[in-house]
């Protein structure tokens, strides 16, 4: 039974255990799936809101070039390469920009080299080496897109020609950092965004002559990638590995970030870096995550405790059952229905060690053959149902008598009982045989047929083992029923002891 309940209960457990976890795990997936599209939706927006921004401040350029070139002068001062005129004419428009966080206004001339900046007048007359200018000097287009500037500063730009009696006398050109605008989207997003351009693409010695400088600007390297612009207070959270994968979302549990990785690109349409969109996980989320898992799991145990419970009560009650009915069947195969004393089958299973008893405490093992006297007689006369209820009342008269733990009482079969005792001698032997003797006849029922006594009465015969004897149950048997026979001989309700 202990090996039944192990192999129903040992698979129970595994399957609540294993129930639990899955549960536990599809719920985790659950929410993080949840969690991490929520991310992605607000990174994506930060995607568009980069574009929709960007063409806002393109408006916002081709709006006050074209303002600009109402005023009067400007085409002349730029034709004129009137430096004064030009800063006098776009100082207001150039302030207006400037609230606008777009901080590059330049003007032209015709071979590339700069005119006047009006955002650092000290500049000029340096050769313009640019894509978009140069696509405009070559079609004679205005030009715009996000261009890399020698400060290795990525700079939205508008480029526009402009036109005296169809012919070209210079050009406009304004510029808003993108890492400003980059800033106006996380603002707005409350999430980061940083621009990386691999280390090769950044001339530091070109850009030192630029600028005159003896020490070169320093840049935040990750792997082989410059940090060009960034939002974060520490671009470092952006591992080296990040760059390397292929996957676009990076989900960083570890440090609470999301990443959106994407290829940043130029004006001119080639690939000049990679764009991070960073968005942070919410303690709040993680909060919500964390207490679903442990209610999750409270829930999981305590159902799984009841499910125990009611299969270990289920089992308990299958076991008591089984274990009844085992009980009931094992009796019922030892056991005679009329009497309720034990059979044969019992004596035969019982009595060796009984026997064994007997020769250790050194005192002499004995079998009593009983059968009752003339009983054919007393079932011809009173009838088979009278017979048997004699038979019952002898029995319980046996079994009122013979009840200590070592006795063996049993209906051999028909009118005929056994019963094997431990006795200190032989007279006490003698003496209870007598007693039986006694007591079934002194019960008084009557049978007028059983000549000599008018009641039943039983005959005894008696067979001895001692230690030193050491006599097989088989020949104890053999040795009382053949003194048995000698009671009957000698007239009945006697006992006889079986000698040699
Ligand atoms: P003796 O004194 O020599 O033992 O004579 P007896 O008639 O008792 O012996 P015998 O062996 O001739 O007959 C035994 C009878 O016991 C036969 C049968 O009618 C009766 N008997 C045996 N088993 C049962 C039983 O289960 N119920 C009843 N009613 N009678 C039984
Ligand atoms: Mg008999
Ligand atoms: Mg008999």
């Amino acid at each position: 039974m202990e090996k039944l309940k192990l192999k129903l209960i040992l698979p129970i457990i595994l399957a609540l255990a294993i129930s639990a976890i899955v549960s536990t795990t599809v719920l985790f997936y659950y929410l993080t799936q949840e969690q991490d599209s929520d991310i992605r939706y607000m990174l994506k927006h930060q995607e568009v809101l980069f574009d929709v921004q960007s063409k806002n401040k393109l408006h916002i350029m081709e709006d006050m070039v074209s303002f600009l070139l109402t005023k009067d002068g400007v085409t002349n001062a730029l034709e004129r390469k009137d430096r004064k005129a030009l800063l006098e004419l776009s100082i207001p428009i150039y302030n207006f920009l400037k609230k606008q966080n777009i901080t590059h206004l330049y003007f032209i001339a015709t071979d590339k080299t700069t005119i006047l900046r009006v955002h650092n007048t000290n500049a000029f007359g340096d050769s313009i080496d640019r894509f978009g200018l140069g696509k405009t000097v070559l079609t004679g287009l205005p030009h715009k897109g996000v261009e890399m500037g020698i400060e290795s500063n990525l700079v939205l730009r508008y480029t526009y020609p402009v036109k005296k009696d169809g012919k070209v006398i210079g050009y406009i050109e304004i510029g808003q950092d993108v890492e400003k605008l980059l800033t106006e989207i996380s603002d707005i997003l409350g999430s980061y965004i940083t621009v990386l351009v691999p280390q090769n693409s950044i001339d530091l010695a070109y850009y030192c002559k630029q600028k005159q400088l003896k020490e070169p600007k320093k840049y935040q390297f990750i792997g082989n990638y410059a940090v060009v612009a960034s939002t974060l207070s520490n671009s470092g959270i952006i591992k080296k590995g990040y760059l390397e994968k292929e996957l676009n979302i990076i989900n960083s549990l570890s440090d609470d970030f999301f990443h959106y990785k994407k290829d940043m690109v130029d004006a001119s349409g080639k690939t000049i870096g990679i764009v991070f969109y960073s968005q942070t996980i919410s303690h709040d989320s993680k909060k919500k995550l964390i207490d679903a898992l442990i209610i999750g799991s409270i829930v999981m145990i305590i159902v799984s405790l009841i499910i125990f419970i009611f299969y270990f009560e289920y089992i308990k009650k299958i076991d008591y059952t089984i274990r009844t009915q085992q009980e009931e069947l094992e009796n019922s195969a030892l056991t005679d229905p009329l009497t309720g004393l034990n059979n044969r089958r019992y004596l035969d299973m019982m009595i060796q060690k009984k026997m064994a008893t007997a020769k250790r405490c050194e005192k002499i093992s004995v079998f009593y053959m009983l059968d009752i006297d003339h009983f054919k007689l007393y079932n011809d006369n009173y009838g088979h149902q009278k017979g048997d209820e004699a038979l019952i009342k002898v029995a319980d008269i046996l079994k009122n008598h013979i009840k200590r733990s070592t006795d063996i009482l049993v209906r051999m079969g028909g009118e005929e009982f056994g019963f094997f005792g431990i006795f200190e001698n032989e007279t006490k032997m003698i003496e209870f045989g007598h007693k039986i003797l006694r007591v079934i006849h002194g019960a008084g029922i009557v049978h007028e047929f059983n000549k000599d006594f008018g009641v039943v009465t039983v005959s005894i015969g008696l067979s001895i083992s001692t230690c030193q004897q050491n006599k097989t149950f088989e020949q104890l048997y053999k040795e009382a029923d053949d003194a048995l026979y000698i009671s009957k001989e000698n007239g009945r309700n006697t006992l006889t002891i079986y000698e040699g």
